[in-house]
């Protein structure tokens, strides 16, 4: 992992304790009352940061709110709601997803394909 900009946690503030340690973006977590770097993130920090990409990514968020309060559940509804906002090419993507996946696309996962799509991942 050479990136500049990484794409974790490490990206956002951490939440001050006592859920968090208060660490700022760039900086690792740590623990022991700051004398010991974390090997991962506070979950306050992965939870903060998933919040600020959802949150740069419209239709992302708008699935992943949908399916987080469980208005929707499936991809092809996911679909249905992009087109229903705009979000068109969203909504085609979506819908072919669906199709290659036979059907098995939850509104959750299409959120995490738009957002990955968008921030140019290739996650899979
Ligand atoms: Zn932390």
């Amino acid at each position: 992992m050479s990136a500049t900009q990484e794409n974790s946690p490490r990206r956002v503030d951490c939440p001050p304790p006592p859920l968090g340690c208060a660490a700022s973006a760039g900086e690792p977590c740590m623990s022991h009352g700051g004398t010991r770097v974390r090997h991962n993130f506070h979950q306050v920090r992965t939870k903060a940061w998933e919040a600020a990409r959802f949150a740069a990514v419209p239709a992302a968020k708008l699935i992943a709110d949908a399916a987080q309060n469980r208005t929707i559940v499936s991809g092809t509804r996911a679909a249905e709601l992009l087109a229903e906002h705009g979000y068109s090419s969203e909504a085609t993507r979506i819908r072919s997803e669906v199709k290659a996946r036979n059907g098995l696309l939850s509104a959750k996962q299409a959120a995490a394909l738009i957002l990955d799509e968008a921030e140019g991942g290739d996650s899979r």
